[in-house]
């Protein structure tokens, strides 16, 4: 079965998450069923962008791979919603040559192949994203067996750092990384002037709360390059 591909890029570093600084190839896929509301790769959510997407077999997915680096890099599966492709092959075929997968998906979407993952980032959209979460679906991702999980949580305001503690109230077992949300129109610059005053901000808040084994980041790829596509 093909797999929709709408860009494949790197090596990078992943900004974001449990994995924040560790060399990647990024594997974008195409399509998501959610439609957050500062999302910043709507190239890889929107139907008028399918026709920049390419369906590719696995094989044809680890030759571009190949191209860009041999392994043992950290291949980051990302979208739109990853979830939504069928990339159990792509998995074994890598693995087989010695890649390692992440995979970063909001949670909405369970598939059995996550089982195979060595690393599932579950970012659970807050309500600034205004979509809504689905608590079972999450806590079947939640229940995947993949081998190191984390969850991930976008905070902008104090709405969403509720989100985030109902969250942890449900899954207190999981790695928690708390992110701060970035204007999709701010440069490296401006990102850098706002994230500071919003971990002073969230550091207090997770401080008042006793919530010590929360992460606390920025973006760093958006501290780096903005939100310029393809890094
Ligand atoms: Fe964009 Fe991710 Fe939201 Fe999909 S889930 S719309 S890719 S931010």
């Amino acid at each position: 079965m093909n797999i929709l591909i709408s860009e494949i890029f790197g090596p990078v570093i992943q900004g974001e998450g449990a994995l924040i600084g560790r060399p990647t190839v990024f594997v974008r896929t195409g399509g998501c069923d959610y439609r957050c509301s500062w999302c910043d790769s709507l190239y890889a959510v929107l139907p008028q962008y399918k026709n920049e997407w390419t369906p590719m077999s696995a094989h044809r997915v680890l030759e571009e791979v190949e191209k860009i680096s041999p392994p043992p890099i950290l291949v980051t599966l990302s979208g739109g919603n990853p979830a939504l492709q069928p990339l159990e092959e792509l998995l074994d075929l890598g693995h087989e040559r010695g890649y390692s997968f992440a995979t970063e998906t909001q949670g909405s979407v369970f598939k059995s192949w996550f089982a195979k993952l060595d690393y599932l980032v579950l970012s659970p959209k807050p309500p600034s994203s205004q979509m809504t979460t689905n608590w079972d679906v999450l806590a079947q991702c939640v229940l995947s067996c993949a081998r190191n999980i984390s969850l991930k949580v976008v905070v902008f305001d104090e709405d969403d750092y509720s989100f985030a503690r109902e969250v942890y109230r449900r899954f207190p077992d999981v790695d928690f990384y708390l992110q701060v949300g970035s204007d999709i129109a701010a440069d490296a610059i401006e990102y850098s002037l706002q994230t500071g005053d919003k971990i002073n901000w969230l550091l207090g808040r997770v401080l008042c709360d006793n919530w010590h084994d929360a992460t606390i980041l920025p973006q760093l790829h958006t501290l780096i390059w903005g939100q310029k596509r393809g890094v």
